[in-house]
């Protein structure tokens, strides 16, 4: 364990260097793999957009170490601060107000005068925020619009030649993208479903959320554009029983075979292995049917992603068209 370990912080190191010499790292948090660069460094910023095929409208996640260092970069009101307070490390982004100082790129706020943060609950990551000792801005570590990557592997697929260094920490946990909520309005708002359930965040500021009303018409959120989180393979939603021909996504009582999500019907264990399974149910080239997965806690979520992966894709919805 100790030379595993040693080894890991090797490799954490000379990460950190790599961001600080404005080069792109992957790295693992607990909902997917981030591809990472120093937030405050332009150029390494603009790097991300490139190697994700990405349009410069969306904007990108700001993470950090601790409390005190994403206080340092945002205006955080009572209650994203009692939020942030309950909830992290953890799969929580927060959008606040920049702070006056703030030296993230304006570049990886899309020029917006808002900017999301958040910690990450997963050791590797924060590790390698404390040794970079800035804040490291990263979305999810896939070419844009494709599947969200929940392993080193899938890194290595989707963008191994453009990373210089990618660190391992096995699957992720939760699996899926951070829920994001907004306090630029007068009241909180839910940005976009993830990580963490809707209920736990109502139920920590004793309000509902707002939702998102213009999502399409300004789609500053790269997981509100209609299709996203695509897999090659067309994807058939609620469905009881598979089709011929088709690759079978089961859960609960519905399926049970080698591509399940949770046989028991558990939402968490779902969430962790939705993105891999797309990606194994991809692989087999042929189209995915999905079992029903309820709305509730991270279902909300859940079923976010895959109605994404199975919005239309023609020349106007094109996936490649939506980054
Ligand atoms: P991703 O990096 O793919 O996890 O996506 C980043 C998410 O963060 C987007 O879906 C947006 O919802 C959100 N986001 C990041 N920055 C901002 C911002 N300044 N204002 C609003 N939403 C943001
Ligand atoms: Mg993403």
């Amino acid at each position: 364990m100790g030379a595993t370990f040693d080894a890991a912080m090797d490799q954490v190191a000379a990460a950190a260097v790599a961001l600080r010499a404005g080069q792109l790292v992957a790295f693992p948090t607990e909902t997917v793999y981030g591809l990472g660069a120093d937030a405050t460094n332009d150029r390494a910023v603009a790097a991300i957009f490139a190697a994700k095929d990405r349009p410069r409208f969306n904007p990108l996640i700001a993470h950090v170490a601790s409390l005190e260092a994403a206080f340092a970069l945002g205006v955080f009101a009572d209650d994203a601060r009692a939020l942030a307070r309950a909830f992290w490390p953890g799969p929580l982004t927060l959008v606040v107000p920049r702070a006056a100082d703030c030296p993230v790129s304006l570049l990886a706020s899309a020029g917006l005068p808002s900017l999301a943060i958040r910690v990450p609950a997963h050791p590797l990551a924060l590790a390698l925020l404390k040794a970079v000792d800035r804040p490291v801005a990263a979305p999810s570590a896939n070419p844009s619009g494709r599947i969200s990557p929940t392993t080193a592997e899938h890194v290595r697929q989707g963008l191994g030649d453009r990373v210089a260094v990618i660190l391992d920490g096995g699957a992720t946990t939760v699996g899926l993208e951070s829920t994001v909520v907004s306090f630029m309005g007068a009241k909180a708002t839910l940005l976009r479903p993830g990580g963490l359930p809707r209920e736990e965040i109502e139920d920590r500021l004793g309000i509902r959320l707002g939702m998102n009303e213009d999502a399409e018409d300004h789609p500053h959120s790269p997981g509100q554009l209609p299709s996203h989180y695509a897999p090659q393979a067309p994807l058939r939603l609620n469905a009881d029983v598979p089709h011929d021909g088709e690759t079978y996504i089961g859960f609960g009582r519905f399926g049970g075979g080698a591509f399940t999500l949770s046989a028991s019907g558990d939402l968490a264990e779902a969430a962790a292995n939705l993105f891999r399974l797309l990606h194994l149910a991809d692989a087999a080239g042929r189209p995915i049917a999905v079992a029903p997965v309820p709305q509730f806690g991270l279902g909300e979520a859940i079923n976010d992603r895959l109605a994404r992966a199975a919005a239309p894709r023609g020349p106007d919805h094109d996936p490649r068209a939506n980054r």
